[in-house]
C-alpha cells in the first residue's frame, strides 16, 4: 500500500480479515506491507478484491512455506545481538569455537583460553549430548552447561549450548547466551516453538536438518519467529550427501542463495559438516567467502582422547592458523575479524596450503589420526597414569 491514510490501511485489513489472518505488517518507507494467510480457498478472492483499490500497489500470491524469515518480511537484515558490543549478522565475522562436548572443568577451561587467544569470541560446548547410539558417552547434562558458563564469565566469553528437550528450557534460559537447536531437532516444532515463546528473546542458533531442504529450513525458523522472538541465527552444518570424504555435504552455493531469500543470519558449522579436521579450514574460507557471518567450529587440546568428535577438532594451534588465515582473507570481503593480536604463525601463508593439509581418515576408514602432533599428543597420554576410577555401587547391591 503506498502512502496509507490510517483508515485507508483499517479498510484493507478489515476485508483481509473477513477471509483470512493477518500475521505480519512490514512499514517499510512510504510503504506498508500486510501478509496474510487466506482461509482455505480464499486467496483468489482476497487478490481480486484487494487489487483494484486505488491505494494498492501490489498484490502478490507468496509460493513459499516460510513467511517471516523470508525477504519480503523484512528489508534490512537481521542483526542478533549477543551482548551489547557482540552482534551476529553485522560487518563482523564473528567465529564462535570450543570443544564439542564439555568433559571436565579443566579441559573447558584449557580450551576456552586457547580459542579466546586465538579470536573466538564465543565459547561453544555441548552439555546435553544428542548421540547416535544410547551407548556412548551422553554429556555431564546439567554439569556440564554449568562449568560451560563458569568458563564463560571467567574469560568474558558468552556461550552457546544445544538445548535438546522442553524441560531443560530454564536451565538454558539462566546459564546460556546462545540456545542451539542441532541438526536432529531442527524440525522438532513443538522444541522450536519452545524457544519462541521464552520471553527473554534469547538468541537461538537453528541449524539445518540433515535432509532439510533450504524451505524445510526457513519453514522451521518461522516456528521460532512466530511465537515472537526475532533472534534467530541460522546455522548451515551439512545435509545427507555421495562423497565418502566428508561426514555431511555442504553447499557453499546454499550460503548465498539462503541469503537471497531471507533476512536471518547465517553461519556456518565447518566441524560436522566436515567430520576430520583436515577440511575445517577449507569450509570455513569458503564461508567467509560466500557471505556467511560467522562459524561454529570445534577445537580439542587432545583428539585422540576427546569422548566426541575428536577426528573433527582442530588442535588449538591449527585453529590459530585458521584464525590468522581468515583475517587475513576478511578484508578483502568487506568484513572484520576480532581485534586481537594474531602473530603469525611460522608456516601460514593467508592464502594458500588451505586444501593442502592431509585431511586425516576419511569416515569410516581404518587409517589411524596420526601426525607428529597427534603422536606426541598420544604418547603424552599413554605415558599418563590413568587416574584411579571411584568405586561406582552397582544399584542391584543397594
Ligand atoms: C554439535 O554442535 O555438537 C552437534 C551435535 O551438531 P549437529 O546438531 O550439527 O550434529
Ligand atoms: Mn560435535
Amino acid at each position: 500500500m503506498k502512502h496509507p491514510a490510517k483508515d485507508e490501511q483499517q479498510q484493507v485489513e478489515e476485508l483481509v480479515m473477513k477471509v483470512g489472518e493477518i500475521i505480519h505488517r512490514v512499514v517499510d518507507g512510504e510503504q506498508t506491507s500486510i501478509i496474510v494467510i487466506p482461509d482455505p480457498g480464499r486467496d483468489q478472492w482476497i487478490c481480486d478484491t484487494v487489487r483494484p483499490l486505488e491505494f494498492i500497489s501490489h498484490v502478490e500470491a507468496i509460493d513459499t512455506s516460510y513467511v517471516l524469515s523470508a525477504r519480503h518480511s523484512q528489508k534490512e537484515r537481521t542483526v542478533v545481538s549477543i551482548t551489547k558490543d557482540l552482534h551476529i549478522g553485522a560487518r563482523e565475522f564473528v567465529v564462535m569455537a570450543g570443544p564439542c562436548t564439555v568433559e571436565s572443568k579443566e579441559q573447558t577451561y584449557h580450551i576456552a583460553q586457547s580459542v579466546k587467544k586465538a579470536g573466538a569470541l564465543v565459547l561453544r560446548g555441548g552439555a546435553f549430548k544428542p548421540r547416535t547410539s544410547p551407548f556412548t558417552f551422553q554429556g555431564l547434562g546439567q554439569r556440564g552447561l554449568e562449568i560451560l558458563a563458569q568458563t564463560g564469565q571467567k574469560l568474558g566469553l558468552p556461550i552457546i549450548c544445544e538445548m535438546t528437550c522442553q524441560s531443560q528450557l530454564p536451565l538454558f534460559d539462566k546459564h546460556a547466551d546462545i540456545i542451539q537447536v542441532g541438526m536432529r531437532n531442527a524440525l522438532n516444532y513443538p522444541l522450536l516453538k519452545t524457544c519462541g515463546k521464552l520471553e527473554s528473546k534469547k538468541p537461538i542458533l537453528l541449524k539445518g536438518g540433515i535432509g532439510a531442504t533450504i524451505d524445510e529450513f526457513l519453514a522451521a525458523a518461522d516456528y521460532i519467529l512466530c511465537e515472537g522472538n526475532p533472534n534467530v541465527i541460522l546455522c548451515l552444518r551439512g545435509t545427507i550427501g555421495f562423497s565418502q570424504e566428508s561426514r555431511s555435504a555442504i553447499n557453499v552455493a546454499d550460503i548465498p542463495a539462503l541469503r537471497r531469500r531471507t533476512h536471518l543470519p547465517i553461519v556456518v558449522d565447518p566441524s560436522h559438516a566436515a567430520g576430520r579436521w583436515g577440511l575445517v579450514p577449507a569450509i570455513s574460507a569458503a564461508a567467509l567467502v560466500a557471505g556467511a557471518d560467522g562459524l561454529l567450529v570445534e577445537v580439542h587440546h587432545n583428539p585422540l582422547t576427546a569422548l566426541v568428535d575428536g577426528p573433527q577438532a582442530l588442535l588449538p594451534e591449527r585453529f590459530e592458523r585458521l584464525m590468522f588465515r581468515l583475517a587475513a582473507i576478511a578484508p578483502a570481503v568487506g568484513r572484520t575479524l576480532a581485534p586481537v593480536e594474531i602473530t603469525r604463525p611460522d608456516d601460514a601463508h593467508p592464502l594458500h596450503d588451505l586444501c593442502l593439509e592431509d585431511p586425516g581418515p576419511a569416515p569410516g576408514e581404518k587409517r589411524p589420526i596420526i601426525d607428529d602432533e597427534e603422536r606426541r599428543a598420544l604418547l603424552s597420554f599413554l605415558s599418563t597414569p590413568p587416574e584411579p576410577k571411584k568405586e561406582q555401587k552397582n544399584q542391584r547391591d543397594k
